[in-house]
């Protein structure tokens, strides 16, 4: 028997904006240029290095594939601290909006008296950037934001979402994780979250090997949402009280 569900933990990228297509591709390109590096990531080949999670970790996948040696870890950082900043420039133009269904999801959590929390591997910046911007009253809903910088271990690694239900101080049974990757989702698994995932722009070409410890697939959340694999929402659409029933193993 679960606990009634008292939380729900946030992915951000690809789960609350399209923010890895519309925001950190275009951000990396701009510090690549603006440092002479010719690297440029079309949205195709993005999608494929989405696999290494982390913005350090992806500038130096790129520069060792580029040349054929490792960066120094000071031209990392430098171009990592370019691409934030070019990244908060995008977010502030108002180049990246929520997904559907996602603030009258956060709405109806806060409104049911549920917990929430960000779990993302998105350095600090990024997060409060988007917070400001596309969250606006929302993000007083998030009482915790887990952030790339607040981790050993970033997803898939469980490491920030154990770290998420350890300072909320709740079971995984109580909680639900939204997730739109098959990183994200092996992270809050391997934490022992029930998982949604909301399938977005590159979350929907990834292997739909790793998408059956799902306990759901979704399109979109809310009314206007539709369950692409799993137990059927009763009154259609994703709502919170679909999640809560998820949660429960009531299907
Ligand atoms: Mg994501």
């Amino acid at each position: 028997m679960s606990p009634p569900l008292q939380a729900l933990l946030w992915d951000v990228d690809g789960t609350l904006a399209e923010t890895e297509r519309d925001g950190h591709r275009r951000a990396f390109n701009r510090a690549f240029a603006d440092a002479g590096i010719p690297l440029h990531w079309d949205r195709e080949l993005y999608g494929e290095l989405l696999q290494v999670t982390g913005g350090r970790e992806r500038i130096t996948a790129g520069l060792t594939q580029l040349r054929g040696e490792v960066p120094a870890a000071d031209e990392v950082e430098a171009l990592q601290r370019a691409k934030q900043q070019h990244y908060a420039a995008l977010v502030e133009a108002g180049e990246l909006s929520l997904r559907p269904g996602v603030a009258e999801m956060i709405t109806a959590a806060a409104g049911a008296g549920l917990r929430q929390a960000i779990v993302t591997t998105s350095g600090r910046p990024a997060v409060e950037a988007l917070a400001r911007r596309c969250l606006g009253d929302l993000a007083e809903a998030f009482e915790l934001w887990v952030c790339g910088d607040d981790v050993q271990r970033k997803k898939p690694d469980p490491e920030g979402y154990r770290q998420a239900l350890e300072r909320l101080d709740l079971p995984a049974a109580a909680a639900v994780a939204i997730e739109d990757s098959g990183n994200g989702l092996q992270a809050a698994v391997g934490a022992g979250l029930t998982c949604v995932i909301t399938l977005s722009h590159y979350g929907r070409r990834e292997l739909l090997a790793t998408f059956p410890l799902a306990t759901a697939v979704v399109e979109g959340l809310g009314a206007d949402g539709r369950v692409a694999r799993g137990p059927a929402c009763g009154g259609g659409g994703v709502t919170l009280s679909y999640l809560q029933q998820l949660q429960a193993g009531a299907f």
